[in-house]
């Protein structure tokens, strides 16, 4: 494996994700919007300033693109771990010993149960996909406005999405080296804490289980930038 480059091995993952990037409509605002999040994400860029609200942009527009961008990203850097996270090495969805996550969905898990990780993560990606995909939170025509239970459930999808990091920072850190990804899982890790703590958007409680590694990466200054690419 060590013979195989990061992107070669983001490329296989990528592939082998076991769900397809929900992508935006060309031509419509959020697609160019998302291009924009994107676009900006450039080398020597500041993230704590690209997380920022444009001028003259709609708020909800800009935190449907970021949530749909994190939901794939995370996604990507689960893949690239996924297949040393099993059922064995496992067996429960935790952050280390002193964390650990229960399912609900109120729907088939009505009460909160303990799952090995890699199932805890596919029904959270897929809750996360079915979310949206429901044309009734995630609105894709430009002139349907966004629904009260907008943000509620993007506060909920990115909580979520953090207990992937948790699981993938701790018990598979030495994965992220092997294969080179740490700078790149590092600095989607950033720009996620910038973006929900600059809308507050994930309550300070869920930090807890990464606060060493927040306080080292995230309180650099900008000159200390990670570039995307
Ligand atoms: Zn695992």
């Amino acid at each position: 494996m060590a013979s195989m480059s990061f992107l070669e091995f983001f490329h296989k993952g990528g592939k082998k994700t076991f769900r397809p990037k929900k992508k935006f409509e060309p031509g419509t605002l959020r697609y160019s919007l998302h291009k924009q999040a994107v676009a900006s994400l450039g080398s020597g860029i500041n993230l704590r300033d690209v997380v920022k609200l444009p001028p003259g942009e709609d708020l909800m527009d800009w935190i449907a693109v970021h949530v749909v961008d994190f939901f794939n990203r995370i996604n990507l850097i689960y893949g690239t771990v996924c297949d040393h996270c099993t059922e064995d090495t496992c067996p429960r969805m935790s952050g280390g010993h002193k964390y650990e996550y229960l399912w609900a969905d109120g729907v088939k898990y009505k009460k909160p149960v303990p799952l090995p990780a890699p199932r805890y993560i596919a029904l959270l990606m897929d809750w996360i996909e079915s979310q949206i995909n429901n044309e009734a939170i995630f609105p894709t025509k430009n002139d349907i406005p966004f629904p009260k239970q907008f943000i509620p459930t993007c506060k909920k999808i990115l909580a979520r999405l953090f207990r992937v990091f948790v699981h993938v920072y701790i018990h598979h850190f030495d994965r992220l080296l092997t294969i080179g990804a740490e700078a790149h899982c590092n600095t989607c890790y950033k720009h996620f804490y910038y973006f929900v703590n600059h809308f507050d958007l994930v309550s300070q409680k869920e930090f807890e289980p990464l606060t060493e590694l927040t306080r080292r990466i995230c309180e650099t200054k900008p000159s200390n930038e990670l570039s995307f690419k």
